[in-house]
């Protein structure tokens, strides 16, 4: 049944760790576009009261909540790092309700499109699916390793690891119906978002 509103053209905003991904969405934000960021989606939803909890409380036991009653990070990354099987447990929480958050988000949008950051789209089939378009921040690995490893204080070792968990540079450009080169200087960055805004709002008007 039609709920009365389309839903609003959907670009999929995409890159490996650290290539710039919510840099890039600020960037279109001045412009007035929604952005619906997955990653702070999926912290609302594991924090105090947030909507995942009971689900949480349910599969993992009292221990897996903090005192504060949000999803206790720390007791969860110990758990996921010694059974294989409970990242797939809390995914199978968590991926739905994601999902569900960004439609009401979407639904709410007021943009011409609105922009969905979501780091593992190439990997999720479920995502490829949903976007109108899928945009990749590009950058070189070196330098996404180096801006991990300031950001976050990180070896490379523990960078390459996180890396490894994902598609290479390769699979993800290949995936691309626009690519965004975020590599040195922000104002080249700036002007090629200035340029996917305009051919991304005729896109979506003619839609
Ligand atoms: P993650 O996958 O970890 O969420 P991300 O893809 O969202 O990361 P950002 O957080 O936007 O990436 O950027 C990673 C780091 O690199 C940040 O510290 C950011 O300030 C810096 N950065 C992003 N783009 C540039 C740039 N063009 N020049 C210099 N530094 C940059």
């Amino acid at each position: 049944m039609s709920s009365g509103r389309t839903s609003p053209y959907a670009i999929g905003l995409t890159g490996g760790i650290g290539s710039g991904k919510t840099t890039i969405a600020n960037l279109f934000q001045e412009y007035g576009i929604n952005v619906i960021d997955t990653d702070a989606i999926a912290h609302q939803l594991s924090a105090p009261n947030g909507l995942a909890i009971p689900a949480i409380r349910q599969e993992f036991g009292d221990a897996a909540i903090a005192p504060n009653g949000a999803m206790d990070r720390t007791w969860m990354r110990e758990l996921i790092f010694s059974d294989s099987g409970a990242k797939q447990k809390l995914e199978r929480i968590l991926h739905p309700l994601i999902r569900q958050e960004c439609e009401k988000a979407a639904a709410m949008a007021t943009s011409t499109y609105v922009i969905f950051v979501v780091p593992l789209l190439v990997e999720s089939g479920n995502w490829r699916e949903r976007v109108n378009r899928i945009a990749v921040v590009d950058c070189p690995e070196q330098t996404q390793i180096f801006r991990v490893m300031t950001r976050n204080n990180l070896s490379q070792e523990q960078v390459l690891a996180i890396m490894r968990a994902q598609v290479n540079r390769e699979q993800r450009l290949a995936a691309a119906d626009d690519i965004i080169r975020n590599e040195g200087d922000l104002s080249a960055a700036k002007k090629q978002v200035y340029e996917l805004h305009q051919q991304w709002t005729g896109l979506a008007k003619a839609h």
